[in-house]
């Protein structure tokens, strides 16, 4: 098959598409014909060596496909159906896995990052993470949504309990884990500051449903949130942003308010006046993922239609390297996706 495979770390030159032989299916997997896969920034991560994954190595986290072959143990499935790929691994039998908390597994990572992902054209995964979607829904559709509107369930609805009611301030709307938090959060009625860095991105960010847009490059986010909030700061803030954001992010929060974070794209290390987290009481929780059970529950809501994946722009597979550049400029608005 063809496949895109880093034999070095570095820069998108590093990204070779060639010839390798097929995956096969070990007798609890499923091979899917990959049809689309989505980029993520852990591809970047991934490429430049952040995450030390094993070479040659192929990237990709967000695949869509149809099932080419079915494995003896496996049941339920058949060849032809379309389906979309759960974005981690997982040991499937410790108790973290067996309780349904997935991402506290020792062996947990993200599809693509230890083992093989998918920019391919086959690739070879356990039954439990397939999952079929709707004749109706497309494939680049389908590859956008997994990790980013998992992560920004996880994080809104399964760290920080977001309810109706609730002022949610989320960083970088325009990103794709931005693009699905502003409509998790107004699924559940929550009112929804958005920032995003420049105009035609903020309009994006209000069709899909933000009720204030900071522009974060032009403005102080934490003045414009006292001032749409009347000085109350906001229940939670979305984070993924880092460095570049944190202090704002922490002032933005009202007295008791909860930052939850999944990300550190501007960098990790963030000084934190203690006084300040205990005199207002604030928590502060890390995110990363979600489980299986809050994938299949935010999936049947972007099935029903009511959470949109937003598809930026495709590639072919072998213009991989066009992708990353692209990606790296920062000037799309939703996922960028790779057909082969
Ligand atoms: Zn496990």
């Amino acid at each position: 098959m063809k496949a895109v495979r880093i034999h070095e770390y570095g820069g998108p030159e590093v990204l070779r598409y060639e010839d390798i032989p097929d995956p096969r299916p070990r007798k609890d997997q499923v091979l899917v014909r990959v049809k689309a896969c989505a980029l993520n920034h852990l591809d970047i991560w991934v490429r430049m060596g952040t995450t030390k994954s094993p070479l040659p190595h192929i990237p990709g986290s967000d695949v869509a496909g149809e099932i080419v072959e079915v494995g003896e143990y496996v049941t339920g499935f058949q060849s032809g159906q379309r389906v979309l790929l759960a974005p981690m691994t997982f040991c499937n039998h410790c108790a973290a896995c067996t309780d349904g908390r997935q991402n506290q597994c020792a062996e947990y990572s993200v599809l693509g990052n230890r083992t093989d992902g998918g920019d391919c054209e086959l690739i070879a995964v356990p039954a439990v993470n397939v999952i079929p979607i709707p004749d109706s829904f497309g494939f680049n559709e389908a590859a956008s949504v997994p990790l980013v509107f998992l992560t920004a369930w996880h994080m809104l609805i399964g760290r920080a309990a977001l309810r109706p009611g609730h002022v949610v301030l989320i960083l970088g709307a325009n990103s794709g884990v931005g693009i699905a938090a502003v409509q998790v959060a107004k699924l559940f009625n929550a009112t929804v500051i958005a920032t995003a860095g420049d105009e035609r991105k903020m309009q994006r960010a209000r069709e899909l449903g933000a009720d204030h847009i900071i522009n974060h490059y032009q403005q102080k986010i934490s003045d414009e949130v006292r001032r749409i909030t009347s000085k109350q700061g906001v229940d939670i803030v979305f984070e993924h942003v880092g460095k570049s954001t944190w202090g704002e992010s922490l002032k933005a929060l009202k007295p008791a308010g909860t930052l939850v974070t999944c990300g550190a794209t501007t960098g990790p290390d963030v000084g934190i006046d203690l006084r300040f987290v205990y005199s207002r009481q604030l928590s502060i929780l890390g995110s990363y993922m979600g489980t299986m059970g809050e994938l299949h529950e935010v999936l049947k809501h972007v099935f029903s239609g009511k959470l949109k994946p937003v598809v930026d722009r495709a590639f072919p597979l072998k213009d991989a390297r066009a992708a990353h550049e692209y990606m790296e400029k920062s000037q799309m608005f939703g996922k960028i996706v790779l057909n082969p």
